[in-house]
């Protein structure tokens, strides 16, 4: 038999990933009756790099949890170093984009597992009413075919039904708030796998985030703690396609074998502890159509991801979480009929238009080894470039600020043949 919650949500919102508790979190505060629902239990694993983008750190202040991340003892990358399939790398620091506040000249490094539990829980303590180990598994309409819930498993009560004026999808990659809405393009057209496990025992670490790249594979690497010997993430991104059977057949033998692809990480892991659990992950690339319908609003990776080099994505969560919650709190406020947020929905497009852009150049690079090798040595004549690149993928600077004039125009100054080296 189906349960019925005896009260209406004002919202209900579906996973508490860094979108959903985002969102729980601001509409509470703002005295909203939230319900945040997630399949999982809390502290939970999740495939990712473990890196915030350097901007995140004014969103954490925001949202009340900055306090509760540092006392995590994060890691605080001061930048991002690239390494070629060739071998020759670039790196650029944060340091030249962060107008002189301390806050934006690191990125936050910690484990998604601590991370997102710090936002649960603060969801929490804002009012939101938390239900784990609850998989929703379909969507409630009003007689005019507005969403108006969701239909869900309760791990511990069985089948149940949730009503809400709004319904938030923050349910990640193929989000299921996402498909019964029919709301997915088409299925991925860039094909990638991943493979993330935390180790220690890195040698040579410094300040930075690395990037090793590979023909048709890329490896991040991060300390994800301060202190020495600090636990480290290490993903691995591999082209699905070619790779995919050998990844099936044994997760960590494969991880082993393509530790060997990057000639300058091998011999630093030669001492690092790989036996601990892997996580895998992909594809990635999930455009959907829109992300707002009569009731109902998609959030963070469920409205709509393509590919984690730049690791903007958590930034980028919280970020859309903020406009998302605003909205909700306009709409819910001015109306009693199924709010629409399309106001969200072009306040998203604009913010993500620009870095979902470089994202899809980016990849036309990394997509042909030798091109990457050439990228990578001129930007590497280029600091002032590298600057500006970091810094837009840390979401410190707009993308237009790589085609100003100062960092353009040192890239093809010192990129000229005859002032390399
Ligand atoms: C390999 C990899 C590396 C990455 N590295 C970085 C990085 O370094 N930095 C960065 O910023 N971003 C990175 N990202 C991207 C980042 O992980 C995501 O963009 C981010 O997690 C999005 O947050 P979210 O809340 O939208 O979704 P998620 O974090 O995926 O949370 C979704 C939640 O919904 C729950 N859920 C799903 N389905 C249901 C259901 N049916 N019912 C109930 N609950 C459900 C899940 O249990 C989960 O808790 C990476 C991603 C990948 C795959």
């Amino acid at each position: 038999m189906v349960s019925r919650a005896p009260h209406p949500a004002d919202i209900v919102v579906v996973g508490a990933g860094p979108a959903g508790a985002a969102v729980a979190l601001l509409t509470a505060r703002a005295g909203l009756r939230v319900l945040l629902l997630d399949r999982r239990e809390f502290p939970r694993p999740k495939p990712c790099g473990d890196c915030l983008s350097a901007a995140a750190t004014p969103l954490l202040d925001r949202l009340g949890v900055r306090a509760a991340v540092e006392a995590a003892h994060p890691a605080r990358l001061a930048g991002w170093r690239i390494v070629a399939p060739a071998g020759h790398a670039f790196h650029g620091a944060f340091d030249r984009h962060a107008a002189g506040d301390d806050a934006l000249r690191s990125a936050l490094a910690l484990p998604r597992e601590r991370l997102d539990a710090i936002l649960v829980a603060a969801a929490h303590d804002a009012g939101a009413e938390l239900r784990t180990g609850v998989h929703v598994t379909d969507l409630l309409r009003d007689a005019a075919g507005a969403v108006a819930g969701v239909v869900a498993r309760d791990a511990r009560a069985g089948p149940v039904e949730f009503r809400a004026r709004l319904v938030v999808g923050a349910d990640g990659l193929r989000s299921i708030v996402a498909r019964r809405l029919r709301l997915l393009r088409r299925p991925p057209r860039l094909r990638k796998l991943s493979l993330t496990t935390h180790i220690r025992g890195v040698a040579g670490l410094g300040s930075l985030g690395e990037m090793h790249l590979a023909a048709h594979a890329c490896a991040g690497l991060a300390p994800v703690e301060d202190g020495a010997d600090p636990l480290c993430n290490l993903t691995l991104v591999v082209d699905a396609d070619r790779f995919g059977r050998d990844l099936a057949a044994g997760a960590p033998a494969f991880l082993r074998r393509a530790i060997g692809w990057f000639p300058e990480l091998a011999p630093r892991l030669a001492a690092a502890d790989l036996d601990a659990p892997i996580l895998a992950s992909g594809p990635f690339d999930w455009p959907t159509r829109d992300v707002a319908a009569p009731g109902v609003a998609l959030v963070g990776d469920a409205a709509g991801y393509y590919d984690p080099f730049t690791g903007q994505g958590i930034f980028q969560a919280l970020a859309t979480a903020e406009i998302a919650a605003e909205e909700a709190r306009r709409c819910l406020h001015e109306s009693a009929a199924p709010p629409l947020l399309r106001r969200y929905a072009a306040r998203r497009r604009r913010l993500l238009r620009g870095p979902r852009a470089l994202q899809h150049a980016i990849e036309a690079v990394l997509a042909r080894p030798a091109l990457s090798d050439v990228a990578v040595r001129r930007i590497a004549h280029a600091p002032r470039f590298a600057d500006a690149l970091v810094a837009v993928t840390g979401d410190l600077a707009p993308v237009r600020t790589l085609l100003r004039p100062p960092p353009l125009l040192h890239l093809l100054r010192h990129a000229a043949p005859e002032n390399r080296r």
